[in-house]
């Protein structure tokens, strides 16, 4: 049996590629996006009392993950990428259906429009819809999870004095918190767990409209040494 859903929207994202992506929501409070709503659900209507909501669970599809053959087990980047899981115990990407869910902080309510942020989406992502985070039935304390029991353990991120005046004159440009955005975002440490990078290595991700690039000086520390803007096309 088949069933079809369609988009009741699509995030504008500060997240331009998957790489540095934070690989849960709430990690990243600086990352932040905008849902548009498209038509019939971009008039005021279908919103009406959201506000009175403080986050809302996303359910969307990993539109830049969707495979034909489904996969019953997958190597989750958190246990380093050798490590095989069965695909329910993960939150792995690749997916039967692709379907993704993230709760995400709801800043702004308008009319088509909700300004999100804590996001872990990439820009484009199509959502299949929006619930209301229901703090009674949705926190559960006594919850666990052996597997990823702590967020990530963050490192320490540096910047060259050229990159930090940069990201601060192109934070106020965009009116957004680039440089605690980068910084949140990195600080996760995105390079994959099996690469032991040198310190001539460089790696790269655009945020908004920018490309920003670091390195590792030393094991366990990150360095940003550019924030320029990214070359259209
Ligand atoms: N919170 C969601 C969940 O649990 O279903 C997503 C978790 S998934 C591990 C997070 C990663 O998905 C991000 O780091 C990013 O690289 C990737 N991602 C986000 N949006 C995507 C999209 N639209 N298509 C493909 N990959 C995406």
């Amino acid at each position: 049996m088949t069933y079809t859903v369609s988009p009741v929207g699509f995030v504008r994202s500060c997240f331009k590629e998957k790489f540095a992506i934070p690989r849960q929501p709430q990690l990243a409070p600086a990352a932040r996006g905008v849902l548009e709503l498209v038509a019939p659900f971009d008039q005021g209507d279908a919103v009406q009392g959201l506000e009175q909501v403080s986050h809302v669970w996303l359910l969307f599809v990993f539109h830049q993950a969707l495979e034909d053959k489904p996969r019953l087990k997958v190597r989750p980047p958190r246990l380093g990428g050798n490590k095989s899981m069965g695909v329910f115990a993960t939150r792995a990407t690749h997916r039967p259906n692709g379907i993704g869910q993230s709760v995400v902080k709801l800043d702004k309510v308008e009319a088509g429009r909700l300004h999100i942020s804590g996001i872990d989406l990439l820009d484009g992502t199509p959502i299949l819809d929006i619930k209301p985070y229901v703090p009674y039935a949705d926190i559960i304390s006594s919850a666990s999870n052996s597997m990823a029991s702590a967020a990530p353990v963050l490192i320490p991120v540096q910047w060259a004095d050229s990159a930090l005046h940069e990201a601060h004159a192109h934070g106020l440009r965009l009116q957004e918190p680039l440089v605690a955005l980068i910084e949140q975002c990195l600080a996760q440490d995105p390079r994959p767990a099996y690469q032991t990078p040198t310190a001539e290595r460089e790696y790269g991700a655009q945020f908004w409209d920018l490309d920003v690039r670091w390195h590792y000086p030393e094991p366990g520390v990150i360095r940003v040494l550019e924030v320029v803007l990214a070359s259209q096309g």
